[in-house]
Order: structure tokens, then sequence, then C-alpha cells
């Protein structure tokens, strides 16, 4: 009996240790995400899938007659980005591209740009959700949006959405074909989570299609987004310019992204580590906004294209913008995704601090509080202090404030005064940080609204590209 718990015990331990767990005890570590993109034994679409999809689609236009409704009335399409963050979602970034369109026709594999991000017969662009990947799916917090406008010409939902390997399933998708009579996929989605317009409907750019998941053959949520010429799946298109793109001499991108794009695209601290249970399991953030003073936190940083030679710059910075600490990660190996952590001793002077990473020419922060308690005040006639920054801002805004026990409201407003953003701060909040994406919001002058009980005051903001 006492050998049989012994060997349960172990099991267990050897099982934990498999999944990564164990070197969370560590000071520092970190490594690849459990970044599981599709590979040429996992197609993201499956020959007997194109073969249904193309006797659907032929049957849904001679129904439908979609053929002669505004066909091939325009000269070419262009496509905006098919990911958009939902209202909650305020990381530095959210996606890693898996893989590429391979140009080779042979055993061999090439992307546009003469490398190796593909998997032998691929023929989309695999948009992978990053970090917290399943968090994300099950919150509904990452969009797959419409990159151009079109027809619905086929559609499916109501299949399971958390595979982890190559599966015969029929993904959740959408199939949109443009006025100049190509045609995108849109791979993968989230169960139950498409638009309710149905086959032979329109939709435009930047219109909600669904939620990214990780339906049909596939590894991880991400959104498989697959160009055709014509409604002819033989036709395939590849929208991303580059010395080895045989498909396609011109971008079809408005704003065509870098082939890597070295960010981190999210900073956070704890005083417990994450979850990365990997597929198919929710993950756990741990992520704080109130620390004790003097304690021992830890400092995340998730990056997209960690490139060797490259450094990332980190420093705590005090509330009156001086550096508390810095210290520096130096980047050895590639990876798609990755992440790192470093513990490190707070400060031990109450206030709102900021963690700033820089990487790549590009910063991320995650504000954070030193003893919350301390700094609430227990009258709830005192006025809130608030800041805004930095100003100019691009990519995130930050807010922070103290004494909002009795809650309030922040608005942003353009330079004409519509409203672009509204938030609440819930009463009983005292000191908080908060976050907001500037994605989709153009350069320009804008004005931001602090609304407590006891006192409204706007600030001018200026967001630069
Ligand atoms: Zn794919």
């Amino acid at each position: 009996m006492r050998i049989a718990i012994y060997f349960f015990i172990s099991a267990f331990i050897l099982m934990c240790t498999t999944r990564g767990l164990a070197q969370q005890a560590a000071n520092e570590g970190g490594g690849t995400l459990p970044v599981t993109v599709n590979d040429a034994a996992h197609p993201c679409i499956t020959p007997g899938q194109y073969a249904y999809l193309q006797q659907r689609i032929n049957d849904n236009i001679a129904r439908l007659h979609l053929d002669k409704r505004g066909y091939r009335t325009t000269a070419s399409t262009t496509f905006a980005w098919p990911l958009m963050p939902a209202t909650g979602l305020n990381d530095c970034s959210y996606y890693y591209i898996g893989n590429y369109v391979d140009e080779d026709v042979t055993t061999g594999i090439k992307d546009y740009n003469c490398g190796s991000v593909t998997y032998d017969g691929h023929r989309g662009t695999d948009i992978c959700s990053a970090p917290y990947p399943f968090l994300k799916m099950d919150n509904n917090l990452l969009n797959v949006v419409a990159a151009a406008p079109g027809t619905i010409i086929e559609k499916s939902d109501g299949y399971f959405d958390k595979n982890c390997a190559m599966s015969s399933d029929t993904a959740n998708y959408i199939i949109i074909q443009h006025a100049d009579g190509s045609v995108a996929l849109y791979w993968h989605m989230k169960k139950y989570s498409l638009t309710t317009k149905i086959v032979g409907q329109t939709v435009v750019t930047g219109e909600f299609l669904g939620v990214v998941g990780s339906s049909g053959s596939s590894t991880a949520p991400h959104l498989h987004f697959e160009v055709w010429k014509t409604t002819a799946s033989a036709d395939l298109n590849d929208p991303w310019t580059g010395t080895c793109n045989l498909l396609n001499p011109a971008t079809w991108w408005i704003a065509q992204k870098p082939y890597t794009e070295p960010a981190v695209i999210k900073a956070q601290v704890n005083s417990i580590p994450v979850v990365l249970p990997g597929c198919d399991t929710t993950e756990t953030p741990n992520e704080d906004t109130c620390f004790a003073p003097g304690a021992s936190a830890k400092f995340y940083i998730f990056l997209r294209n960690e490139t060797t030679g490259l450094v990332v710059h980190e420093r705590i910075v005090n509330p009156d913008g001086s550096t508390f600490s810095n210290w520096v990660h130096n980047s050895t190996t590639n990876y798609l995704a990755s992440y790192w952590f470093f513990t490190r001793t707070l400060p031990a002077i109450a206030g709102t601090y900021m963690y700033e990473t820089v990487y790549n020419s590009d910063t991320c922060r995650y504000p954070f509080i030193v003893n919350c308690a301390a700094l609430q005040t227990p009258s709830s006639l005192h006025s809130p202090e608030w800041s805004v920054y930095p100003n100019p801002a691009t990519g995130q805004l930050h807010i922070s404030a103290t004494d909002c026990g009795n809650g309030a409201k922040v608005l942003l407003r353009n330079a004409i005064g519509q409203l672009i953003l509204s938030d609440e701060i819930a009463p009983g909040s005292g000191q908080v940080a908060k976050t907001y994406a500037l994605d989709g919001i153009p350069a320009g002058i804008y004005f931001i609204t602090f609304e407590s009980a006891n006192m409204t005051e706007t600030r001018k903001v200026i967001v630069t590209d």
C-alpha cells in the first residue's frame, strides 16, 4: 500500500514537471511559450475539407445567384488586419505569426520572404493568439473581423473548438467573396461565436465574424487566413509581397506588417507565478495590481519574435518618473513566442509605479501600486487625485487615481467631442491603475475626462502612431 502511494505521488510530481511548472519556483526563468502551430502532419485544412468546401461554395453561388450580384465590380481587393482585440483586452499586442503560405510547390518549404515560417503545403497565414490563448477564447477577447468587404458565400458553426492536434472535424469558419471575385477564408473559430449573418449577406471591413478558436484541424487557438484569386480553391493567392512570393506580385495588405515583429506583447507583475498548462487548458495569469511594501514580486514579459542579439531593457519606474531599479534580458535564442520572469524586491514607499519594458524600439508598460491600503483615504469628501500617462501616448494609455471610494468614470473624446472610450471605476475602488488600448484610434488630439462624485476634470492627450 505504502509503495502504491509513493508511486502515485511520484507520478503526480513527474506530470507537473513535464508541464513546465517546476521552473516557476526559480527567481528567474522562462523560455518558449506553449507554441503549438500546425505543421505538414497537421494541416489547417485537410484535402478532404477542400473538396467539401469547393462543392459547398459552388452550390451556394448557384443557389443564391451570388455571381450576378456585384461580381467583379472592383479591380482589386486590399486587406485590413483580420484580428481585433475586444473591449477588455488591453495588452500591448495579442498575436504572432505561426505560419505563412508555403510558396515551394515541391516537398520543400519557403515563405514569401524566402524563409521557413511555414509548413509543406500550407495555404494560408496562421495568426496565433498569445499569450493566454485559451483564456482569451473563453472570455471572447480576440475577434476575427472581415479584412475586406464582401458577401458571405459559405459558413459553418457548431463544431468543437478546443482541438490540440490534427482532426478530421470541420472547423467553424466563414468564407467571403470580394467585389473583384477573390475569396478569403477565416478558419478555426470558436463554437457558436460566429456572426448571425447568413450566406448571401454582405459584410464591411472590420465587421465582427467570430472569436479566435481551435476548431477543425488545429493545434492551438489561431486564425488561418487564406486567400483565393477566384472561387476555385486551386487559384491560391498569397497576400504578402516579397522576393519568394510566386503567386502575386504586389501586397494585398493596406499596411503590410514586417516579416518579423520583435516586441514585448505583454508585461505584468505577480505575487505568485503564472500557470501555463498548454493546450487545451485555460491559463491563469495571476497578475496583480496591489503589492505589499518591500515585498518580492515576479516581473513577466511575453515576447513575439524574440531574436538573438536583441536586448529587453526593463525598469521599475518611481511615481516621479525616476528609476527605482533596472535590468536587461539578453535574447540568445530565436523564438516565435516566449516568456521570461525576474524576481525583484518592490519599493517600500506607497505609490503608483510602472513596470516598463523596451524591446526593438517598442515600449510595453504595466502599472502597479505599492501599499494600496495606505493610499486610500477614509473621507468620502476627499477629491480624487488622478494622472494620465504617457502623454503623448502610443499604443496604450494609463490612468492612475487615488480615493475612488465613490466610484468614477473615465471618458475619452476626440477633438470634435465624439466619445471614443468610456470606462467605469467601481465604488470602493480606492487606488486604481487602469490601462486602455489605443488600437484603431487615429493619431491626433483627444480630451480625457475624469468624473467622480465631487470633481470633474478634463485634460488634453496627444495620441501618436
Ligand atoms: Zn493554417
